[in-house]
């Protein structure tokens, strides 16, 4: 199964940024048809089309968007990318119930989106808080979250998971990679259980929090583990790079 590796750049970006960014990355990337991987890029909605310019070779690279914006009632929203004009951008992906945005976000709205995302591939975040984690609730917490995407699951819908621990994001810190393994393995059989048409090979299981070029290679060699969502180091050309050349 192919690895993806994806850039979450948050609210971090310029023009000038990304000229230098991919004027390293795509001399330096090592990526062809045959490779195993795909890269996909999150820059802010501001610079989409700059970064769908800037990357060189569309096979195996591609981009999303952070969130996308609903008005529940259907009223306007001043300043909302909806997914109609995020589809219109080419997005391939869209990260859906990020830890940073989840917090504004009730469970009806995170359903709504889900379900608007008719073009685009969801990437959806679920993961403990420190205090979850040391009240033994890991998992009961993601699985609860999982139920928001399995109640609004559609066909043909890619279920593309995200595990980010909140305690991990930004801090350094990461679970063990046993506890990735098995967190990875419990969130494949907890979808498996509940949608029972869907295969292992169907899920792919992504795993983020305080990834780096020194951690991602064991990371990404651990079972269960179909790839990394990283944050801080992919705002780095040449640290992303990097982990985007790891060869497994
Ligand atoms: C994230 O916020 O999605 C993330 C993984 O951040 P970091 O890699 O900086 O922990």
């Amino acid at each position: 199964m192919k690895k993806v590796i994806a850039a979450n750049w948050k609210n971090n970006c310029s023009k000038d940024f990304i000229n230098k960014y991919f004027s390293f990355f795509n001399a330096n990337i090592k990526i062809n048809q045959k490779s195993k991987k795909e890269i996909i890029f999150f820059p802010p909605d501001l610079y989409l089309d700059l970064v769908s310019q800037s990357i060189k070779d569309l096979s195996g690279i591609n981009y999303g968007c952070q969130n996308l914006n609903i008005n529940e009632d259907n009223t306007t929203l001043t300043g909302g990318s909806t997914s109609a004009m995020l589809e219109d951008m080419n997005c391939d992906y869209v990260i859906i119930g990020h830890s940073e945005t989840r917090e504004n976000e009730f469970n009806k709205s995170l359903k709504s989106k889900i379900l608007l995302c008719k073009k685009m591939n969801i990437i959806f975040c679920v993961g403990e808080n420190s205090l979850e984690r040391q009240n033994n609730q890991t998992l009961k917490k993601i699985f609860s979250q999982l139920d928001e995407l399995i109640e609004s699951y559609f066909d043909n819908m890619s279920i593309i998971i995200a595990y980010e621990p909140v305690w991990a994001i930004g801090s350094g810190e990461t679970p063990t990679l046993s506890n990735i393994s098995q967190t990875h393995e419990s969130i494949k059989k907890y979808i498996i259980q509940k949608l029972p048409s869907i295969k292992e090979n169907d899920i792919i299981v992504l795993y983020g929090g305080s990834v780096t070029e020194k951690n991602a290679s064991s990371i990404l060699k651990t079972d269960f583990v179909d790839g990394v969502l990283v944050g801080g180091a992919s705002l780095m050309a040449e640290e992303f790079t990097k982990i985007c050349n790891i060869e497994f």
